[in-house]
C-alpha cells in the first residue's frame, strides 16, 4: 500500500507539516520540575465536585512548581454540548479561586499556545492525522453503523472482546482501489489506528497515584477522527498534551482503561508521555459499604449546592484538601491559623481508592474555617451568600454594617473561638435576635412561674447599669438570685439542690429568654451591650407578656 498517496487522497488540503505545526508551539521557559497541568473539562453544563477536586490537584501541582496551569476546553462531542455550558464553567472555577494561567476564558483564549477549544483545532489534528496515514498507522473506515452493530452481536454472541480489532477490522487491509471507490461514491469514513498492539503482552506503568501497574497492551484499532473529521478525545488529548506542553495530567481514573492506548499513540506519535496522576472517584457510605457519588442520587456532587447550602469556598476547599491527602489533616492541627495554600501537596498522599464524602466532615471542617475568619471576612461573604439567598437578611445586614460586624466580631480571636456558624444557613437562627425583625422567643421555661420570673427580671431591671464592667454585671445577677431565693452559687446549689428554688443558671436563663429570646446565645453581657436600650426594652416587654 502506498500510504503516502493515501495520506493525500485523505488529507488533500492539508500541506503544513507536524514539524511547522510544533515550531508555533515553542518549549515553555520554565524552571526545572516546574509542573504544566490543565483542566480538560467537556462543556456539557453539569459542573461537579469531581471536576472540582481534580482543578485543585492540577492547580496545587502546577502553581507550587512554579509551573502552569490553563483550561483546555473539550468539545469534541457536540451532541452533548449545552449552550451557554463554557461560561458557567469559568464562573464555577472562578468562584472557587481556581485561576489558570492561561486558556479559555469568557472573553475568548488567552496565551500563547491555544486555540484552547478542540473543535477550533481541527486543522492542527489533521496534520498529525495525515502523517499517522502517511506513516502506516492510521486508515479509513468505511464501514456502516449496522455493520458495526452487527459485528458487536456476533463478537457478543460468541463471547469475544467487543471492538475493531484482529479479523473483525475489515478496513484494516483494504486496497487503495477499494478506498478510492468510496470516496468516489461519497461515503463517509472515520480515520483509524492501526494497532500493533498484543493483548498476550503486559508491561508496567507508574501512575502518580496508583503506584505501579501492569497494562495489557492494546489491540484495538481504535477511531482517530470522527466521520465529521473531529477527533475523539483520545487523539485530541495526545495532540493537545503534546503542542501545550502537558507535564502531568490530573484525571478521572475512569479513563484508566483507556491508558493502554493512549500510551501507544503517544509512542507512535512520538511524543513524550505524560505523567498521569489517576484520581479515584468521589465515594459515599450507604449502609455500610461505599459506592460513587451519582448525578442522579446526589445532590451533594453538584457545585451549585455547596453555594446554596451557604458553605464558604475556603471552607469546601479545605475540606476537599483533608478527605484528598492523607496527611493534610495533621499538617492543619500543626498549623491551625496558615493559608491552605501553604500545604505542600505531593499526588503520593492522595488515596488512591478515591476520597469519601462526609457531610458530618464538610460541616465540621467548615465550622473550623468560619471560626477562624475575622469579623469582616464573615461580614462580607455572609453578606454575600444573603444578597442571593435571604434577601430580608441581607438588607437587615446592609442597613447597619458596623452593628452586624460587632455581633460577628463575638468570641472571635484567641485560643477557642466561638463555633457557631458551619454554613450561612446557621447564621440568622444564632444571631436573628439581635434584629427586633427576626426575634422570636422559645418562651421561659414552664418549671417557674410567671411571678417569679417577672420578680427575676424586675429586680435586675432596676439594678441594671450598662456601664458595668461584666464581673459588677454578674454579681448583680447574682444578687438578684439570693434575693429570690434561688442558688447563687452553683457548687451550693449542686450539694443541695431541695434547699433551693432553682439557681443562678435559671435567672440567667430568664434573662436570656427575655433578651434573646432563646435559651443559647453568646455571652449575654456581651449581647445586652451590643443591643443597648433594646435589651432593656426586651426584657420590659417579656414581663408584660408574662
Ligand atoms: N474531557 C475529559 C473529561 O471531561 C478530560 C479528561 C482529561 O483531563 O484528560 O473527562
Amino acid at each position: 500500500m502506498d500510504t503516502i498517496k493515501l495520506a493525500e487522497l485523505l488529507f488533500p488540503n492539508v500541506t503544513e507539516t507536524a514539524e511547522q505545526v510544533e515550531a508555533r508551539y515553542p518549549s515553555r521557559e520554565l524552571p526545572e520540575g516546574a509542573v504544566v497541568s490543565r483542566m480538560a473539562p467537556s462543556p456539557t453544563g453539569f459542573i461537579h465536585l469531581g471536576h472540582l477536586v481534580q482543578g485543585l490537584i492540577s492547580e496545587r501541582m502546577s502553581h507550587q512548581s512554579g509551573g502552569v496551569l490553563f483550561l483546555r476546553i473539550e468539545d469534541t462531542d457536540a451532541k452533548r454540548e449545552v449552550v451557554g455550558a463554557v461560561e458557567i464553567l469559568i464562573d464555577a472555577l472562578k468562584y472557587y479561586g481556581i485561576h489558570f494561567d492561561e486558556g479559555a476564558t469568557k472573553d475568548g483564549d488567552s496565551g500563547l499556545y491555544g486555540p484552547y477549544r478542540q473543535r477550533q483545532r481541527a486543522d492542527i489534528y489533521h496534520v498529525y492525522a495525515k502523517k499517522l496515514v502517511a506513516e502506516g498507522h492510521a486508515y479509513p473506515c468505511f464501514c456502516t453503523e449496522q455493520e458495526l452493530s452487527s459485528m458487536r452481536e456476533t463478537q457478543e454472541a460468541n463471547k469475544e472482546t467487543t471492538g475493531y480489532y484482529g479479523k473483525y477490522a475489515i478496513w484494516r487491509d483494504r486496497s487503495i482501489e477499494d478506498i478510492q471507490a468510496q470516496l468516489d461514491a461519497g461515503n463517509p469514513w472515520v480515520l483509524r489506528f492501526r494497532s500493533e498492539g498484543n493483548i498476550e503482552n503486559q508491561f508496567k506503568f507508574d501512575d502518580l497515584v496508583k503506584g505501579k501497574l501492569t497494562v495489557t497492551e492494546n489491540n484495538i484499532d481504535h477511531v482517530l477522527l470522527k466521520s465529521d473529521g473531529i477527533p475523539t478525545y483520545h487523539f485530541a488529548h495526545a495532540v493537545d498534551d503534546r503542542l501545550m506542553h502537558t507535564t502531568h495530567v490530573v484525571r478521572g481514573d475512569e479513563w484508566l482503561p483507556s491508558l493502554p492506548f493512549h500510551i501507544q499513540l503517544f509512542k507512535t506519535l512520538g511524543f513524550k508521555l505524560p505523567k498521569y496522576v489517576h484520581i479515584g472517584p468521589l465515594m459515599k457510605m450507604e449502609g455500610t459499604s461505599k459506592r460513587k457519588l451519582s448525578k442522579r442520587k446526589d445532590p451533594e456532587l453538584a457545585m451549585t449546592y455547596y453555594k446554596a447550602e451557604g458553605f464558604p469556598v475556603k471552607a469546601v476547599y479545605e475540606y476537599l484538601m483533608t478527605v484528598l491527602n492523607s496527611n493534610f489533616e495533621d499538617w492543619r492541627r500543626a498549623n491551625p491559623d496558615i493559608p491552605a495554600e501553604d500545604f505542600k501537596f505531593s499526588p503520593k498522599k492522595l488515596n488512591p481508592a478515591g476520597a469519601l464524602f462526609d457531610y458530618a466532615k464538610l460541616t465540621d471542617v467548615s465550622k473550623n474555617v468560619i471560626s477562624r475568619m475575622g469579623a469582616e471576612e464573615v461580614y462580607k461573604l455572609l453578606t454575600e451568600w444573603a444578597e442571593e439567598f435571604d434577601a430580608e437578611f441581607a438588607e437587615a445586614l446592609k442597613e447597619d454594617a458596623d452593628y452586624a460586624k460587632t455581633i460577628l466580631a463575638i468570641g472571635r480571636g484567641g485560643k477557642k473561638p466561638r463555633k457557631d456558624i458551619a454554613v450561612w444557613t446557621d447564621a440568622k437562627p444564632y444571631m436573628g435576635f439581635f434584629y427586633d425583625k427576626f426575634f422570636a422567643s422559645e418562651g421561659f421555661d414552664e418549671k417557674f412561674d410567671a411571678e417569679t420570673i417577672r420578680t427575676a427580671l424586675e429586680k435586675f431591671l432596676a439594678a441594671y447599669d450598662k456601664n458595668d464592667d461584666a464581673t459588677e454585671w454578674f454579681n448583680k445577677v447574682k444578687a438578684v438570685t439570693s434575693e429570690i431565693g434561688f442558688a447563687a452559687d452553683m457548687k451550693e446549689y449542686k450539694a443541695n439542690p431541695e434547699a433551693f428554688k432553682g439557681s443562678v443558671a435559671d435567672v440567667s436563663n430568664f434573662l436570656r429568654v427575655a433578651v434573646t429570646g432563646k435559651t443559647n446565645s453568646p455571652d449575654l453581657y456581651t449581647v445586652m451591650q451590643i443591643l443597648g436600650e433594646k435589651a432593656i426594652e426586651r426584657i420590659k416587654n417579656a414581663m408584660e407578656k408574662l
